[in-house]
């Protein structure tokens, strides 16, 4: 199947960047995470991306609100991510081929002792797609956006093109992500290294308790959080639920109301330069 055709479908539904990699290409995520284990006949990963907004990422940069970036950054752009998927691999599926989308921001499990991991991760899947490269946050930078987009993917059995893996450096390895996280989950010195074709990219360990503690969960008063709770030295499940159990009460109403996948920092995002277009 020509990939111009997937292509110029999803652009016309609204995508801002669209990628394919091969299955193969995903191979050693862990296992129950590969896009073959989803379907075993999966030949590609089609990502799709919609951008942030810029007066969103910037209102909540300088101060003065988290609610657009919550809103329109996440919780809207997931259901657009969702509506373009679904149209995506129904093109497919009218075609005679086996296509679904994986959700852009669930499942997410805990399993020891690989820790919170989705089904797929979108972003290998982007880098896989050629669409960018790893900044050193973890997120994966595109020459058009930076960080500021939402990635979505298909795993399908149609026999789609790959395109050919970004060779170009966007991450100036400046650690303006590292400095402003507010709970010091970014490390500046251990790194994760995996080759996709014959590239090699590198980016940061991330300590997913920590980011989780202040970015889900909304326990840092520094990022939007009502009421700061420390952090106990071993961030566990059990910890983090009863934390949530602390939070101050109207916040604890409000953020059952929006979702437990409203964001409440994203600063590694938002200062990232690579994204400071505007
Ligand atoms: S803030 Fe700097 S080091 Fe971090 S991802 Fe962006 S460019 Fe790379
Ligand atoms: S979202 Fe916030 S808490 Fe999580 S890594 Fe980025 S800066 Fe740190």
């Amino acid at each position: 199947m020509r990939s111009e055709a997937v292509k110029e479908f999803a652009f016309n539904e609204g995508a801002d960047l669209i990628g394919i990699a091969s299955a193969d290409r995903l191979d050693n995520a862990p296992l129950g995470h590969k896009p073959r284990d989803i379907l075993p006949k999966a030949r590609c990963v089609i990502v799709l991306a919609m951008r942030y907004l810029n007066g969103s990422i910037e209102a909540a940069k300088i101060g003065s609100t988290i609610y657009p970036y919550q809103a329109s950054c996440h919780i809207w752009l997931n259901h657009q991510l969702t509506i373009l998927s679904y149209k995506v691999a129904r093109f497919l599926e009218r075609r005679g081929f086996l296509a679904t989308p994986i959700p852009a921001n669930w499942p997410r499990y805990w399993d020891e002792p690989k820790g919170i991991i989705a089904d797929l991760s979108h972003k290998h899947a982007a880098v896989a797609a050629g669409l960018g490269e790893f900044g050193w946050s973890g997120l994966v930078l595109t020459p058009q956006f930076g960080p500021r987009q939402r990635f979505i993917s298909i795993v399908t059995n149609a026999p789609i093109e790959p395109d050919p893996v970004y060779n170009g450096k966007i991450c100036k390895r400046c650690f303006k992500c590292v400095e402003v996280c507010p709970v010091k989950a970014i490390s500046k010195t251990e790194r994760i290294s995996i080759k996709i074709e014959q590239r090699r990219f590198e980016y940061a360990v991330l300590d997913k308790m920590r980011c989780k503690w202040c970015n889900d969960g909304g326990l840092i008063k520094a990022a939007w959080g009502m009421k700061t709770i420390p952090l106990p030295k071993k961030i566990d499940f059990e910890s983090y639920w009863k934390a949530l159990e602390q939070r101050d009460p109207y916040q604890k109403n409000h953020s059952t109301a929006w979702g437990s996948t409203t964001p409440f920092c994203g600063r590694c995002l938002m200062h990232c330069p690579a994204g400071e277009k505007v």
